[in-house]
């Protein structure tokens, strides 16, 4: 049973009149963002290239309440080569995703999810840049916001969370299929429940997404417990030339890595999970060739150091303890690079 949130006892204590407290969004921005998307017929949502859980299932969340709402729905991600990661496959909605160039060219209304830059909505920058009006739901903290409408709250632990209470103030109701969306958002961002971004909030949320009937077990198993066998060989190779340098902890996985076994770009997402157990680090890298032979840097810090300042420098942003940027140079020049920026902020 998922009652309708008109009748909720159990909803935000932020979908009262007043701003929840710690909350920056204003009331003004959700109702101007309510009545944006009550006079628009079609709306196209957009999230972060190379998505994960909390930007595809934020996106889809919405874009299943939009379509009961009777509205023309349009789902994409700006990648050049457009595919949903394998890992992310279990996600219900995927019918509503089209690729890059079926997207409308200037949306009238475009909704993006989980992009700290305008970058980040990669090949879809093109349509945003036309459309006529284009909210921005996100939670990072470098957000400064590019949109004509910005819904960004930079205590949010995900996305998901913003995306929850759009759900429910456009009057939806809490699904199973809206609830694996969010779970795997609210998951993936808070490194199921183990970051320091797990609040209260967040295990109120989670219940109220459980209590839909999902499975924790399964989704679970889909995000994390589950790789192809190449998988296995390839962090052998990270492993094997893993480096620690001071506080520095690091290692790379190249295109020719991933071509002897067939292994997926996206397939390699946990290897900075294993990179970072190192207990004499407080900071971890794993630099990631993608299909185009730019390197994915992937950071994360123990909490003194705010990898985000560091990987802003270089181009790219994130959050504290876990942000990322794009190298187009060599591993030696981009490790150049990194150790000096991270001597600068540390
Ligand atoms: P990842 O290491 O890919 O899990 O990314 C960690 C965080 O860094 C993400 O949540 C993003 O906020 C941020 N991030 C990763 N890659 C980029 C990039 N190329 N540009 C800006 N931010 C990024
Ligand atoms: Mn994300
Ligand atoms: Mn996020």
């Amino acid at each position: 049973m998922t009652p309708d949130v008109r009748d909720r006892t159990d909803r935000p204590a932020s979908l009262g009149r007043r701003p929840a407290d710690g909350c920056p969004i204003p009331e003004a921005s959700w109702d101007r963002a309510l009545r944006l998307i009550g006079r628009h017929d079609e709306v196209a949502l957009a999230c972060h290239v190379n998505p994960d859980g909390d930007a595809l299932g934020s996106m889809l969340a919405v874009a299943f309440v939009l379509r009961s709402m009777g509205k023309r729905v349009v789902a994409s991600f700006g990648d050049r080569h457009f595919a949903v990661p394998r890992l992310l496959g279990f996600l219900p909605g995927q019918e509503m995703l089209v690729p890059p160039e079926e997207y409308p060219a200037a949306p009238e209304l475009m909704i993006v999810f989980d992009c700290s830059t305008f970058e980040r909505v990669g090949l879809l920058g093109a349509n945003a840049a036309s459309a006529r009006e284009v909210i921005v739901v996100d939670h990072h903290p470098s957000n400064t916001g590019f949109g004509t409408l910005d819904l960004i709250d930079a205590n949010a632990a995900a996305t998901a969370m913003l995306a929850e209470q759009l759900v429910y103030r456009l009057g939806g109701r809490l699904d199973r299929d809206i609830a694996i969306c969010l779970y795997a958002g609210l998951v993936t961002d808070t490194g199921s429940f183990r970051y320091s971004s797990t609040t209260p909030a967040v295990h109120q949320m989670a219940a109220r997404l459980v209590a839909t009937g999902l499975r924790t077990d399964e989704i679970a198993r889909e995000l994390w417990d589950r790789s192809p066998f190449g998988y296995l060989k390839v962090l052998a190779h990270a492993l094997e030339r893993v480096t620690l340098e001071g506080g520095l902890v690091w290692t790379y996985v190249s295109r020719v890595d991933r071509a002897a076994y067939g292994l997926p770009y996206s397939e390699l997402e946990g290897i900075i999970d294993i990179v970072r157990r190192a207990d004499e680090a407080e900071v971890a890298v794993v630099l990631k060739e993608d299909d185009h032979g730019d390197w994915q840097v992937s950071t994360r810090s123990k909490g003194t150091v705010d990898v985000a300042a560091v990987c802003a420098a270089l181009g790219g942003g994130g959050h504290h303890n876990a942000a990322g940027y794009t190298s187009y140079e060599t591993v030696e020049e981009t490790m150049a690079k990194f150790r000096r920026e991270l001597r600068r902020v540390s």
